[in-house]
């Protein structure tokens, strides 16, 4: 099983959920929310093998912490996984959005400079934006939209510009979510939970809990659940294998 995008490191007993995600086997990217974090989360992860840490300034956060910018620049060339990193345009952000815009495109353009990276990236309110960053940015490396809630059309742009997707219990809830899901392209798609943000109920989401999605996916695409759980190791080992170009000087 595989969570692409979780935050470890926001929940309260990190330690204790990575040695349940070590005990059950389950592949996660470890996203973050600022680059100070990256270091430090890295650290509670260790060599735990199934699990990757990813370079991230959260969109939301942006507006107060967009100087660290520089840092995440700074820091990605030691970083193959970036995330979580992109666009919000929804109305508690918007007051931010042009500095967003700025940061981001930053982002890509390093990303890019370094040969290209795996990147997780937040598009709510803002996929046409996301997309034309994504768009001006070639060998920016794998863009993977998390948890993406754009429409049919944009759906139609993203994967015409090679985006993979990474899809979760939360997103699959609502009719809208499980519309997209259906016309994901199913060699670019990978589980995901948002954890702790993203929840079941009352309680959080596990990063195990991902797993929760397989027969719904299976379903929208019309195949056997275990098939779909090959192709998801098959689209995980692509990226795993999947190398950067030579950087730029
Ligand atoms: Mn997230």
């Amino acid at each position: 099983m595989i969570d692409f995008h979780c935050h470890i490191d926001l929940f309260p007993d990190p330690v204790a959920v990575l040695d349940e995600v070590e005990r059950r086997g389950t592949y996660v990217l470890a996203v973050t929310t600022t680059p100070k974090a990256w270091r430090g989360t890295r650290r509670l992860v260790g060599d735990r093998k199934r699990v990757r840490v990813a370079l991230g300034l959260h969109p939301e956060v942006v507006a107060e912490r967009h100087a660290e910018v520089a840092l995440l620049c700074a820091l990605m060339s030691e970083a193959r996984y970036v995330g979580e990193v992109g666009l919000d345009g929804s109305p508690p952000h918007r007051a931010s959005f042009d500095v967003q815009r700025h940061v981001f495109d930053r982002i890509l353009e390093e990303s890019a400079r370094l040969g290209g990276r795996i990147l997780s990236i937040h598009s709510r309110g803002a996929a046409d934006q996301v997309l034309d960053t994504i768009e001006r940015h070639e060998g920016l490396g794998i863009p993977i939209l998390h948890w993406f809630s754009g429409t049919p059309c944009q759906l139609e742009r993203a994967k015409a510009l090679g985006c993979w997707f990474s899809v979760g219990p939360a997103m699959l809830r609502s009719e809208k979510g499980r519309g997209l899901c259906a016309a994901m392209p199913v060699d670019r798609l990978l589980t995901e939970t948002d954890a702790p943000f993203a929840r079941a109920g009352s309680l959080p989401l596990f990063p195990w809990e991902a797993e929760q999605c397989v027969p719904s996916i299976a379903a929208l695409h019309g195949i056997a659940p275990g098939a779909l759980s090959r192709g998801l190791k098959e689209n995980l080992k692509t990226l795993v294998q999947w190398t950067p170009a030579p950087s730029t000087p």
